[in-house]
């Protein structure tokens, strides 16, 4: 799976909002999530200078789909260097 396709997978589109930037059906983790879908080419800019995306996840453990911001995951979440900012 490609989680800079340019094409959304199907399940982002019953993703909701995860303020805490881990499941909201079961409180797993990011690095939980089966699958990942980072929205790069819609880029928000917050405060004038960070650049922020939707990141996408389907947890592997509930099959919930969620969302939350790039700028809200904690640093701890990815170690792999594909998933960090730019
Ligand atoms: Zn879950």
């Amino acid at each position: 799976m490609d989680a800079f396709s340019p094409v959304p997978p199907q399940w982002v589109v019953r993703a909701s909002h995860a303020l805490g930037f881990c499941c909201s059906g079961c409180g797993a983790a990011s690095r939980q999530a089966e699958a990942v879908w980072i929205n790069r080419s819609a880029p928000v800019y917050r405060d004038g200078q960070r650049r922020q995306w939707q990141e996408f996840y389907l947890c592997g453990q509930c099959q919930t789909a969620w969302w939350a911001w790039s700028s809200d995951r904690p640093p701890s979440c990815f170690t792999k260097p594909e998933y960090q900012d730019p």
